[in-house]
């Protein structure tokens, strides 16, 4: 059966919905990572999302290794999963741009945010701006991020 184009806007709906139910289900790269450089935590007290996020960025400032754990509903889960599967091998410099890309998209009004960064299926938490109460729960993995790459955090040296 040939789609009429009108039901597309809703064919990609359903798709990008079950695309976030399969990562709430089943989230990759979840649990400790255990050489991270940098992590850091998020809480978003308003739905009760907790999650820590891990990474290893290794001497040429890309992310080789990438982990999270907590706990929190579907939308916070599927996001952190998400961002683990798109962010894992790229440089911090393209992290943030993704950061920033992902975040804005779901803030903003308007989905013309360009910063160069194609954000492909992360599209799929654009459905967010509809609901203001659940921004924040897509968006806290992607804060976690930020705050990990921006502490800086070199391993702790006895030298
Ligand atoms: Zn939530």
């Amino acid at each position: 059966m040939i789609a009429e184009p009108i039901h597309a806007v809703d064919e990609l709906r359903d798709l990008y919905r079950e695309l976030i139910l399969d990562h709430a289900k089943s989230p990759r790269h979840f649990g400790k990572l255990s050489d991270a450089t940098h992590s850091a935590n998020g809480i978003n007290p308003l739905c009760g999302d907790k999650l820590n996020l891990y990474l290893h960025i290794d001497q040429a400032s890309k992310i080789s290794a990438i982990s999270f754990e907590g706990s929190g509903c579907a939308i916070s889960v599927a996001s952190a999963s998400l961002l683990t599967e798109t962010i894992l091998g790229l440089d911090v410099t393209t992290a943030l741009a993704y950061f920033e890309a992902v975040t804005m998209r779901m803030t903003q009004p308007r989905d013309d945010f360009d910063n160069g960064i194609d954000v492909g299926k992360l599209r799929a938490l654009d459905g967010v701006r509809e609901f203001p109460a659940r921004v924040k729960c897509a968006t806290l993995a992607w804060h976690a991020l930020s705050a990990a790459i921006q502490q800086h955090s070199e391993p702790a040296s006895t030298e």
